[in-house]
């Protein structure tokens, strides 16, 4: 399998509960490398841009509200199969249903406030990384 590099996004639940590094350790663990990483404040406005394809969902708002309410940690996470490896470190959406032992099943508090973003595909991850990151900014 290829070396790939996805976005992956402490959400502000897990920031405002200092886990960061803790969320850190399941990635590093995993055997993924965290090649670039920066804690930031999201404007609402930025997460609508971010998650604009989720626009029409019921949730939008409350998903772009919840994006905006604190600081996040946006990181690119480099290994083998990284994209499919972050889902499988990150866990099911809803904690409930996320196998033991992920961060989500870990850590999460309920659907929406579920402390990681990961990219969904190879596509997907190289605009969401374009999205928050230069070039310059990742080192292997
Ligand atoms: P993911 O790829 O596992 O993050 O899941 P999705 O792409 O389906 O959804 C994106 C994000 O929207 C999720 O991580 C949640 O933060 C949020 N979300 C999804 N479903 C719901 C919901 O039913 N209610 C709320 N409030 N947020 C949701």
């Amino acid at each position: 399998m290829a070396t790939e590099r996805t976005l992956s996004i402490i959400k502000p639940d897990a920031t405002r509960r200092n886990l960061t590094g803790k969320i850190n350790a399941k990635f590093e663990d995993a055997g993924l490398r965290i090649v670039a990483q920066k804690r930031i404040q999201l404007t609402k406005a930025q997460a609508e841009k971010f998650y604009a394809v989720h626009s029409a969902r019921p949730f939008f708002g409350e998903l772009t509200e919840f994006m905006a309410s604190g600081p996040v940690v946006v990181q690119v996470l480099e290994g083998e199969g990284a994209v499919l490896k972050n889902r499988e470190v990150m866990g099911a959406t809803n904690p409930k249903d996320a196998a033991p032992g992920t961060i989500r099943a870990e850590f999460a508090e309920s659907v929406g406030e579920n402390s990681v973003h990961g990219s969904d595909a190879p596509e997907t991850a190289a605009e969401e990384i374009a999205f928050f990151f230069s070039g310059l900014e990742l080192v292997g």
